[in-house]
């Protein structure tokens, strides 16, 4: 798995909700490496960007399973958690607006309002349950794959705010885009 697995806007399968596992086998854990490959792949194509987690839809298989960095400041470590079936049980805290991207949105980042804390439930890949109260930056992450589950994607929240949408720059900035030129009629918003 490379990452040319990975789809993109205007991909309508991005669109779909994702279904559930039932049974975590073999083909869970190999769905899962194939997440973390694609991720890896990805980001060892790009200079200012770190590859933090990924839903499954994104390599085009619609089902509930996430997977997210253990280590979001060390590049060399590779290791990631695996979420299946995923469910945010509560919305906690304020909410607070950061930048965040997406792989299926290349190059475009948005200012997002996301919830600063948040109650996880969840089964790891040997099938046991997983119940976590996250805050800050990992929470804003699983918010944004959970959404990917349910057909749903960051440009959502900021398709009406035209000042919301931002780009990398070569050397690693990010610099506000021209909404009606770049963003308005792009097939991004479809
Ligand atoms: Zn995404």
């Amino acid at each position: 798995m490379t990452k040319e697995d990975i789809i993109k806007l205007p991909n309508r399968v991005l669109r779909q909700r994702s279904v559930r596992i039932g049974v975590i086998n073999e083909d869970t854990k190999k769905l899962a490496n194939d997440m973390i490959l694609s991720v890896i792949d990805w980001e060892n194509s790009r200079d200012h960007e770190l590859g933090v987690a990924l839903a499954a839809v994104q390599i085009d298989k619609s089902f509930r399973v996430v997977v997210v960095r253990n280590n979001f400041d060390d590049k060399t470590d590779l290791t990631f958690r695996v979420f299946v079936n995923p469910e945010i049980t509560k919305y906690e805290g304020e909410e607070i607006e950061d930048y965040e991207g997406c792989l299926s949105v290349p190059d475009i980042y948005g200012k997002v309002k996301r919830f600063s804390k948040i109650r996880l439930r969840a089964l790891d890949l040997d099938g046991n349950k997983i119940k976590l109260n996250l805050e800050g930056f990992i929470a804003r992450i699983l918010q944004h794959e959970i959404d990917h589950t349910n057909g749903k994607l960051f440009i959502d929240y900021i398709k009406n705010s035209p000042k919301a949408f931002y780009k990398l720059t070569k050397s690693g900035e990010l610099e506000q885009l021209d909404y009606d030129k770049e963003i308005k009629n792009s097939s991004i918003l479809w």
